[in-house]
């Protein structure tokens, strides 16, 4: 049986991971650099995909990083995540967990902050860190290459698929300029967030059904690492929802940095959005995470992606193009902008150079609300949350591609011989699950030959 993947990101690495010297012939397509000619600055694309050089922060839980409840019953997912983590766990040598260890102490901090509305979900987290993360990916991309089922093709784009009767029958490529056919059995696409474009244009031409995500958008927040101790010393990553007070909108944090740096994500098109990072051997003083307000557009604008992208677009032009920008929470209260002088003045060192500015004209009123009132609920449980020292990077923007509809094995309902996966297919947004979709994915196929 002849196997295609196209893209190597967490979810086309893993479904290799589980096809090696299986009785399957598999060509693996990546239309970024391999990991030889990858740099730091090629964060979405390239062996690895968009993971590669991230924090390396393995959500072992149900509850964030993905929608595949939407697929399976919780237990079933529970021991994927557990197979998936077995991967990572095995190929980076990380074995400790960061965080889920103190069941008491979690349950506290679960009552402290359900007095104020706020609600927190325990995670066990496995954190690498960018250093052992692309560690796991180097070892991978060795165990691939020596594969001998598996060829290893990068700066290989995948421009089309070819599909007769509703039912894929192979894929078009462009390899080094040259454009090509190739035929398969079963091809899964992995294609993650920078194959967006691609995987809306698949949906139209070939009628793949699909529903909407929401967009989240919202800032990085940054303050002295002591404000949130008491959270992160025993959870390592604080996941909280909120549903605020005049708007009911849901705003959650995402992706805490204990010690870790702010740092500038660039997505297709050179847009650039705030994210941040952590390593396991070098810290700051200070602790950032995002918060991100969550918008489900209904009719009759059903386009969430370019909603996002214009708003971040905004932060930029007004950041001079060239970057994004950072202002102090007393300032955002005051309603002015953040100067350089002020930014100088200011407790917090910012880990990022951004530009001083102001969010009030990026974000409508509806964001800055719910970003303000969370911020003062947060500080009820980490004081100093909302200290006028407290810095906001904006804007960090999630895009979530249109959601593939496929069944629990990750087919596409609409196409015969298609998986969806990962990011791209809009199933998933985090290491973990996106891994867990590969997984299902390769498992199918070895149980359906
Ligand atoms: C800076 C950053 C930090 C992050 N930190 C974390 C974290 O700590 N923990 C966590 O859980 N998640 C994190 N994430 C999210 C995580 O990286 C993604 O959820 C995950 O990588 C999704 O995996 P994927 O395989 O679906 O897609 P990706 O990893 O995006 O991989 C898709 C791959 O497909 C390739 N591709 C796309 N289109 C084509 C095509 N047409 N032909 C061939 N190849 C194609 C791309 O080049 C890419 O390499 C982070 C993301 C970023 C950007």
């Amino acid at each position: 049986m002849k196997i295609a993947i196209i893209g190597s990101g967490s979810a086309g690495m893993t479904a290799a991971y589980n096809l090696i010297d299986k009785d399957v012939t598999v060509d693996m397509f990546e239309k970024g650099n391999g990991l030889e000619s990858r740099n730091r600055n090629e964060v979405m694309e390239g062996f690895g995909g968009a993971g590669a050089y991230s924090d390396g922060k393995l959500t072992l839980t149900t509850e964030y990083g993905g929608w595949l409840t939407d697929y399976m019953p919780e237990r079933e997912l529970e021991e994927l995540i557990k197979e998936a983590d077995d991967m990572w766990k095995s190929v980076s040598g990380v074995l400790d967990l960061s965080s889920g260890a103190d069941y008491e102490a979690t349950k506290n901090l679960q009552y402290e902050c359900s007095k104020h509305g706020l609600r927190l979900y325990p995670a066990k987290i496995r954190h690498l860190g960018t250093d052992n993360c692309l560690l796991f990916i180097e070892r991978l991309y060795e165990m691939i290459k020596k594969a001998e089922n598996i060829n290893l093709f990068c700066n290989a784009n995948v421009t089309d698929l070819i599909v007769e009767n509703d039912t894929v029958k192979g894929i078009e490529l462009n390899i080094n300029g040259i454009s090509e056919k190739r035929y398969y059995d079963k091809v899964i696409a992995g294609v993650g967030r920078s194959g967006n474009a691609w995987m809306q244009d698949m949906v139209r031409k070939y009628s793949i059904k699909n529903d909407l995500n929401p967009v989240d958008i919202g800032v990085r927040v940054e303050v002295p690492r002591a404000i949130t101790d008491k959270f992160t010393n025993n959870l390592y990553e604080f996941k909280i929802k909120y549903y605020t007070s005049e708007f009911e909108d849901e705003v959650r944090t995402f992706c805490v940095n204990p010690g870790g740096f702010i740092s500038i994500e660039k997505n297709t098109g050179g847009l650039l959005t705030v994210n941040g990072h952590s390593y396991k051997n070098r810290h700051s003083d200070n602790t950032n995470f995002a918060l991100l307000v969550s918008t489900k557009f209904t009719e009759p604008f059903d386009e969430p992606l370019k909603y996002g992208r214009y708003i971040a677009n905004l932060s930029n032009m007004l950041a001079g193009g060239d970057n994004v920008i950072v202002q102090r929470y007393g300032d955002f209260v005051r309603g002015r902008r953040s100067t350089e002088s002020r930014i100088r003045k200011n407790f917090v060192r910012p880990t990022l150079n951004a530009l001083p500015g102001d969010l009030s004209f990026v974000l409508p009123y509806r964001y800055l609300h719910n970003l303000r009132e969370t911020i003062e609920q947060l500080d009820k449980v980490m004081p100093g949350m909302a200290d006028p020292n407290t810095l906001m990077y904006g804007v960090e923007v999630k895009f979530y591609s249109v959601r593939i509809k496929v069944d629990k094995h990750m087919r596409a309902e609409s196409l015969e011989n298609l998986y969806c996966t990962g990011d791209g297919a809009g199933l998933t947004r985090g290491i973990i699950q996106a891994s867990v979709s590969g997984l299902i994915a390769a498992k199918d196929i070895l149980q359906s030959k």
